[in-house]
């Protein structure tokens, strides 16, 4: 990452004169690199301060602009220094609440000043009131500016104003700036674009009357800039491609035929599904090109056989294979089957989890270090700088959409010598032609169908209220052998309030259900104990595992056949689907229940009527990018990771498949502008593939 700047910054001087130390600062603060990135950091909303409502003609619960003299000013009683105001304009009277003001503003708002608020309008005990406009002093006469006013995403230390100042600053120098259009007149209008200089003026000043339309996707404005952005995505993807592609990778060549004894030990014939992706994937390996493919499968398509299968072809030709999880549940659910599957050809897997004592992590470490075949499964530890591999020649990640894409290219660089094949394993089951536009970096291959003999689940949506009557089945489900696991509310954002939540549920299970055995897995639990309740479950030792989301992924308990969820309308359809994954993967029925806590809101209705109509993974994903956007099925809840400022994969879905077909045009016959616009747009994480 350290050598990207040195460029990046001669341009940026270059597109600002005379470089500005204030603006530069304020660049920085925000996380950007170069003050024209400020052009594209896109307000969150806008006021309409280009209309002053007269004080007689206020109407409750409306944004509005006022302005008026203050003719009163009081000291708010309360413990906080706060501050109400009596506003006149002749016509009217307006009381202004602040629980807190700054000394200057306590010093100059006198009786006798006249002041401009925007706020929402609310009826009062004595009158109309505003709590906490924004304010500024004005002279009587003042004019009203003529276009909305932004508010942007911003950092403490980074005033609405100031940043408004600059971006206006930018925009007035826009023409000398050199950005430049990038689309001849004739395919913008083609494809129905605004011009960049206009559209960048409507975005972050639109007329009044703009404010509305701006805001959907699908303006021209909003249109224009998702073009660009997606165009430098699939720039910087087919950039990233080409670079991996031009290293050399080991042709790994399964020659002691462990392949095939592996999956033997298997127990179960592959599906045809489960052939034809891992006939690719040896197509792949045998070349010396490092393989970058994608696996997609839904929930229980059998996944983790595929990539012991082609975890087998690495080792038989004589290198070592690294496959990363995201959780060490998942890891160790690997760990296991693969010490069952590989026991025929003697292999055994090493793991390498967080939890691990230092000696033990340093022989597993020593084992990699030499240039022995080894076959070794982790969660995040595998990253850890010291960790290096003798002859890597296969990385695998498992839920791919848990980790972010630098994770994917740090545990690439770990090999020493040829680059390693990678293969990526997703339960994110995007539709086809959105796949090729989000992983253009890779080859992507479906496995389409489920194993035989699955019963499926059963899925239905109840109110909490009926908690005891699916308390009760549960009972006699447990009675009859089944195991249940039950879904603690989704907190987002504190694991603390998570695993509260989960032993506040546990507890009161426990009341209910005196005479079954009942565990608990979260993620503030140490994991040797989390292990220890998931091994009880797994052997049919508890009844009943109340857990969180860290089942979520991947874990695969055949005998488990009912799922409780609570508050399930917190969940998205996403991890729904995730969730009632794991049951019904054996031969037994599964069923679902899914508990809501009233009113639904109508999207959340539509989340569980569909999980309630539908199983397959990929009709759940069409709906879902219908009813929500991408965000959870690209993985940016999870990793934290915004792919996209300003384009919207499902309205512009159309821009997408264009920009595909514009990079490749561009890479060949512009690849000046392809740079320029990478550049324009390129976000931290590219920039690191990049590198
Ligand atoms: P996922 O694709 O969700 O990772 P898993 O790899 O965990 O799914 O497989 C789900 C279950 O199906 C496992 O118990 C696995 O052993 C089993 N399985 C996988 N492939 C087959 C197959 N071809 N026939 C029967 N069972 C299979
Ligand atoms: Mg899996």
């Amino acid at each position: 990452m350290a050598k990207r700047d040195s460029q990046a910054a001669a341009r940026a001087s270059r597109a600002v004169q005379p470089a500005d130390a204030a603006l530069r600062q304020l660049v920085t603060r925000l996380g950007l690199r170069q003050p024209h990135e400020l052009l594209f950091h896109l307000p969150l909303r806008y006021e309409d301060h280009t209309r002053l409502t007269a004080l007689d003609a206020l109407r409750a619960g409306a944004p509005t602009l006022i302005e008026g003299e203050i003719l009163q000013v009081q000291a708010a009683p309360g413990r906080r220094p706060g501050l109400w105001l009596r506003l006149g304009d002749g016509r009217g009277v307006i009381d202004v609440r602040f629980f807190r003001v700054v000394p200057a503003q306590r010093k100059t708002w006198q009786v006798g000043a006249r002041l401009r608020c925007h706020g929402v309008v609310r009826a009062g005990v004595y009158g109309f009131e505003m709590t906490h406009p924004s304010c500024r002093l004005v002279q009587s006469g003042q004019p009203l500016p003529e276009r909305a006013l932004a508010i942007y995403p911003t950092v403490a230390g980074v005033s609405q104003d100031r940043l408004r100042r600059a971006v206006a600053d930018l925009l007035a120098r826009l023409p000398a700036m050199g950005l430049g259009e990038t689309l001849p007149a004739a395919r913008r209008h083609a494809l129905g674009l605004m011009a960049l200089e206009e559209a960048l003026q409507v975005l972050h000043a639109p007329l009044p009357q703009q404010i509305e339309s701006v805001q959907a996707a699908g303006h021209p404005a909003r249109r224009r800039l998702a073009w660009e952005e997606l165009l430098a995505d699939q720039l910087v993807l087919r950039r990233r491609r080409y670079r991996a592609r031009s290293q050399v990778a080991p042709a790994l060549v399964d020659a002691d035929g462990i392949g095939d004894r592996v999956e033997a030990a298997l127990g179960f014939a592959l599906t045809a599904a489960q052939r034809r992706v891992l006939e690719e994937v040896r197509t792949d390996l045998a070349r010396p090109i490092p393989m970058l493919r994608l696996v997609q499968g839904d929930v229980g398509s059998g996944k983790t056989a595929v990539a012991a299968l082609a975890a087998a072809m690495a080792l038989g030709g004589g290198w070592q294979v690294a496959l990363m999880a995201p959780t060490e549940l998942l890891a160790e659910q690997h760990v296991k089957n693969f010490h069952r599957w590989f026991a025929p050809v003697g292999i055994e897997p090493l793991a390498l989890l967080g939890r691990l004592g230092a000696p033990a992590r340093r022989a597993v470490a020593a084992m990699l270090a030499t240039d022995q075949p080894a076959l070794v499964v982790g969660t995040h530890a595998l990253f850890q700088d010291w960790l290096r591999f003798g002859r890597l020649g296969l990385v695998m990640v498992d839920e791919q959409h848990r980790f972010g894409v630098q994770q994917r290219l740090a545990l690439q660089e770990k090999g020493s010598g040829l680059a390693p094949h990678q293969l990526v394993l997703t339960a994110t089951p995007i539709p086809r032609t959105l796949a090729m536009g989000l992983f253009a970096d890779l080859d992507v291959s479906v496995i389409d169908a489920l194993p035989p003999g699955r019963a499926g689940v059963r899925t239905v949506v109840l109110p909490a209220r009926r908690r005891d009557e699916v308390a009760e089945r549960v009972r006699a489900a447990c009675r009859m052998g089944a195991q249940v696991y039950w879904v603690c509310p989704l907190i987002e954002d504190s694991e603390q309030a998570q695993g509260e939540a989960a032993e506040a549920l546990f507890a009161r299970l426990g009341e209910a259900f005196p005479d079954l055995r009942l565990g608990l897995v979260h993620g503030r639990l140490g994991s040797a104990q989390r292990a220890a309740a998931m091994t009880a479950f797994v052997q049919g030792a508890l009844d009943v595992l109340v857990a969180t989301t860290v089942i979520e992924v991947g874990v695969d308990v055949p005998k488990a056949t009912v799922m409780v969820v609570e508050n399930a309308e917190r969940f998205g359809l996403a991890q729904l689907h995730q969730l009632r994954g794991r049951v019904g993967r054996g031969t037994a029925p599964g069923s679902c229940v899914l508990l809501y806590e009233g009113p639904l809101s109508p999207t959340a209705r539509a989340r569980l009527e569909t999980l309630r109509e539908v199983q397959d993974g990929f009709e759940i994903a069409r709906r879902d990018l219908e009813l929500r956007g991408a965000g959870e099925w690209l993985g940016t809840r999870q990793t934290g990771e915004r792919r996209w400022r300003v384009a919207d994969p499902v309205a512009d879905a159309d821009l997408m498949a264009e920009a595909q077909i514009e990079a490749d045009r561009l890479l060949a016959e512009d690849p000046a502008l392809a740079e320029r616009l990478i550049d324009r747009w390129q976000q931290e994480a590219d920039r690191y593939a990049g590198a």
